[in-house]
């Protein structure tokens, strides 16, 4: 018999696939002798075995009931009895913590007879009703599906009629009209009473939590932080503790240090008389943790010293939810606390000062996108603005958007390009798609362990929240300035994530210390001021010390190049010459294409020649001493002519002006028709061009290897390499080999520098040229692995045509979790580039390996390059730093 339930005591914070976060890190703190009320957890492959069936397996409800009657026994009182009833929540609990996206039930157990023995027994009415009508209303939302706001309403119409906002102002007897109201709605829409039977409201709501696993929002979100959908939610069963009996109860959560800025020091929420998720949906403004202390000092007494044991337990930020009961504190969560970039930086470094953990493990604790953040443009100091509002830091970055008043409106925006801000009183888990879509969120309630706060920082994206002087007023789609002032849907605002401001109008932006840390523009000192700065520059050393791949840049230009440099880069992996034969440069090349006869083809080469060299001489000198893989000329000719419809167009012009069609115009006009392709992605292109064209490819040789006889002669150590593109059959690069290295020895005469041995080799991009890289070996000095064209052709399907055409479907059917080109589709492209990498390295065990496709700068790809062995990986000069962070963390 499969076990489906386990007792705290059986589990353990390792146990995270089958229990959750939540119930592995209860039975943690369990096990640790911290207050936890009795609780089991019903496993994930429970939810999996529901899901696969629609049904739960048969011997669940046998296990949940042995596990209630020890719960009954440790709390002496019983599920249903309607004088001292025992009740409960029903919790989901996923592997990865998903805030929000699952649904919980509190107060299970509660019903006509059982509240009134609660009222007694607890000589507090008040209390027991406030209970029912909470079960009623999550009961009715979650597991029921009726919409949370026919009962919100009904709250607000008894809130109105007091005349007050405030819910601790309703009584009894108020409390006990809504629990009727309650009632009655959930007859009305699902034409059945609500369940008295406190087990069968047990299994319903784990039901519904079961089935929350596929909600809407739970599969956004999944794919938005690419959490794999089949790992299905575990149920925890958890002995309610009650923060509405009073004022000296109350409902909490905190941070071990503080998840925005990481800062040192415990950071928090506590909101008196208050249950669940009160403090969260910023229903009430709460108190900060010290103010706590002024409250209730026994209880911040031992949560303090909670706070400390968890983090000398975890090592690491600890976020937890506590409820204190008739000033008994209680644990409901803790786990590793989700923080943000630039708290990830400080905090690992601060772990290793304190001597809690070692510098591979700081390293482990950061990654490639939470870096990327930390690169992201900042609101310019300098810059004139206009503040109208202050509110929380809540989550940092600088955000700039047309206000936006509704989620579904937000994503309408930014699926046409607009860039807008989400602006809410507060968020709720429906706005998941607003937020995704939004460039910031901004929110007047709420501080930051509100669902924005938490949500957006998860996210990486920028966000504002409680910033109350801002009247904003979702249904009327307006935001009242205090001077009076209404800011209306797509009105500009910037807001500051970092500093909590909110601006009028759009602010510039510039770059961010960290950049210019890269960019080698500050000193020692001033590294060493900036925490955030010393925490990057200490975690680089570290991924630098580690990593065994070498990272270069993609660069086609000396300025490129030499920036590159400056993040890092150890040479250039491809350098594109396509660009080198456009502007100015463009009547040489249709020279060329036009050229009728050898002369005239010579003519037009030798006048790109020199600008060649120019080119080459300059991006040389930016990596001396460093490898510059140079491709030759890559892309249809035909994209260096003016297209078919420019050349009708023109020939219209003349016909309409009636002046006469020159020669010229009619030769461009005949090549532009000879030369269109139905597919030019897969047409003249690359070696083929070399072939075809003779003497092209040998004029970028000869432009290359002189330049870097000009750079020996200067006193460089140019170190060029050349590759050839698109190759297929080993033929190909042999041809263009042999005509390169009969150049090579010409220029070595002529210039007196032997540039012989200069490094020639291919790129492997096609499928052909991957299955025969042992062959090509026996010819190429290097390859390198350009994943974009290796994933359009192993795909067959082009990126320039595809991404919006279908990619969002096949995601959604889940063909891929992520793009293909984002992220390298390791089982089926990788397979090539291992395969490639291994033939390769048999028939030429010294060749080089590297890559050059987008995918050099992706984290995930970065991996497994590492794990294929090869020697470095190449990207934009931006992503240099977030490769070498990535490589390091391979290594590691
Ligand atoms: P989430 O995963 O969204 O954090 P939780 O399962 O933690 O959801 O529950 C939602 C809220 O209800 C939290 O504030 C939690 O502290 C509270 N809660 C859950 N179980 C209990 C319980 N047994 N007693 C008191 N409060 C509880
Ligand atoms: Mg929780
Ligand atoms: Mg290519």
């Amino acid at each position: 018999m499969t076990k489906f339930v386990y007792a705290l005591s059986e589990g353990n914070r390792d146990l995270k696939d089958l229990l959750g976060g939540k119930g592995a890190n209860l039975a943690e703190m369990h096990n640790m002798g911290l207050p936890v009320p009795p609780s089991f957890t019903i496993t994930t492959e429970a939810c999996k075995a529901y899901l696969e069936k629609g049904s739960e397996p048969e011997e669940l409800a046998q296990q949940i009931d042995e596990h209630v009657a020890k719960i009954e026994d440790e709390i002496g009182k019983k599920l249903g009895d309607p004088s001292d009833p025992l009740l409960v929540s029903v919790r989901s609990g996923a592997k990865f913590s998903m805030p929000g996206m699952m649904e919980t039930v509190l107060n299970i157990g509660l019903n006509d007879e059982s509240v009134e023995g609660l009222a007694t027994v607890t000589e507090n009415p008040r209390f027991a009703y406030d209970s029912y009508r909470r079960l009623l209303q999550m009961f009715g939302k979650t597991v029921l599906d009726i919409d949370g706001e026919k009962f919100e309403d009904v709250l607000d119409e008894a809130k109105d009629a007091k005349g007050t906002k405030n819910d601790l102002d309703l009584d009894v007897e108020d409390l006990k009209k809504i629990v009727e109201k309650f009632k009655q709605i959930i007859a009305d829409e699902t034409g059945k009473p609500f369940p008295q039977e406190p087990k069968e409201q047990l299994l319903e709501a784990m039901r519904a939590v079961f089935r929350s696993w596929n909600s809407e929002r739970a599969i956004l979100y999944r794919r938005q932080e690419r959490i794999p959908a089949d790992l299905g939610t575990a149920v925890n069963v958890c002995t309610m503790v009650f923060g509405n009996l009073g004022m000296d109860s109350g409902t909490g959560v905190a941070f071990t240090r503080d998840p925005a800025s990481g800062s040192q020091g415990v950071y928090g929420d506590y909101l008196q008389n208050a249950q669940g998720e009160d403090v969260v949906a910023g229903i009430r403004n709460t108190m900060s943790l010290a103010d706590m202390e002024g409250v209730d000092k026994n209880a911040y007494d031992e949560l303090m010293g909670i706070m400390s044991k968890l983090e000398d337990h975890y090592k690491d930020l600890c976020d937890i939810e506590f409820t204190v009961q008739n000033k008994k504190l209680w644990m409901l969560q803790t786990r590793v606390g989700k923080r943000t970039a630039e708290a990830a930086f400080k905090i690992a470094c601060q772990l290793v000062d304190e001597g809690a953990i070692s510098e591979e493990e700081a390293l482990s604790r950061v990654n490639g996108d939470q870096l990327v953040q930390l690169m992201f443009p900042r609101f310019d100091e300098k810059a004139k603005k206009e503040k109208i509002g202050q509110g929380m830091n809540a989550s940092p970055g600088a955000a700039v958007g047309a206000l936006c008043f509704s989620s579904p409106k937000a994503a309408e925006l930014a699926e046409k390009g607009e860039k807008v801000i989400l602006a809410r009183r507060e968020t709720n888990p429906d706005d998941l798609v607003g937020m995704i879509a939004a460039q910031g969120i901004l929110t007047s309630r709420g501080g930051k362990t509100s669902h924005a706060a938490v949500v957006a920082r998860g996210m990486g994206k920028t966000c504002v929240c409680g910033a109350e002087e801002l009247g904003i007023d979702v249904a009327a789609e307006t935001m009242t300035l205090p001077d009076g002032t209404v800011m209306k849907a797509g009105d500009v605002v910037s807001i500051n994530g970092t500093t909590g401001e909110v601006f009028k109008g759009e602010v510039p932006v510039v770059d961010p210390p960290v950049v210019k840390y890269f960019e080698g523009k500050l000193g020692q000192e001033e590294i060493d001021g900036d925490e955030l700065v010393h925490a990057v520059h200490r975690i680089m050393t570290i991924a630098d010390a580690k990593r065994r791949l070498k990272v270069r840049a993609n660069a086609d230009t000396g300025d490129d190049a030499a920036r590159a440099r400056r993040f890092g880069a150890q040479g250039i992996g491809l350098c594109r010459t396509e660009h080198m034969f456009l502007g100015d440069r463009r009547p040489f090349v249709e020279k060329l294409i036009l050229a009728e006869t050898v002369e005239e083809k010579k003519a037009a080469l030798d006048a790109l020649a020199p600008l060649q060299k120019g080119d080459f001489v300059e991006i040389l000198e930016a990596m001396d001493g460093l490898p510059v893989t140079v491709r030759l000329l890559d892309p249809p000719l035909h994209e260096f002519l003016p297209s078919q419809i420019e050349m009708a167009s023109q020939m219209a012009v003349a016909r309409a002006k009636g002046t006469d069609i020159t020669d010229d115009q009619k030769k461009i006009m005949a090549a532009v028709e000879r030369m269109a392709e139905q597919n030019p992605m897969l047409g003249l292109r690359g070696v083929r061009l070399g072939i075809v064209i003779p003497g092209l490819f040998e004029m970028q040789a000869k432009a290359i290897l002189e330049a870097a006889a000009e750079r020996r002669k200067a006193g460089g150590d140019p170190k060029p390499e050349i590759m050839i593109p698109l190759v297929a059959a080993v033929q190909e690069l042999e041809i263009m080999k042999d005509a390169i290295r009969t150049v090579a020895d010409e220029v070595s005469e002529a210039t007196g520098v032997d540039l012989r041995d200069t490094p020639i080799g291919t790129m492997i991009e096609l499928p052909r040229a991957a299955v025969t890289a042992g062959q090509i070996a026996e010819s190429a000095e290097f390859f390198s692995f350009g994943t974009n064209d290796l994933t359009q052709t192993t795909w067959g399907f082009s990126r320039d045509d595809v991404e919006g055409a279908f990619f969002s479907r096949y995601i959604e059917r889940g063909i891929f979790g992520v793009s293909p080109f984002e992220t390298l589709d390791v089982v089926g492209v990788g397979a090539m580039v291992e395969m490639a990498a291994k033939a390769g390295r048999e028939t030429r065990p010294d060749i080089h390996l590297g890559v050059c496709g987008e995918h050099g700068g992706d984290p995930a790809s970065v991996h497994f390059f590492h794990e294929v062995g090869l020697d470095y990986v190449s990207c934009s000069p931006f992503r240099v730093p977030v490769a070498r962070l990535e490589a390091g963390r391979a290594s590691n």
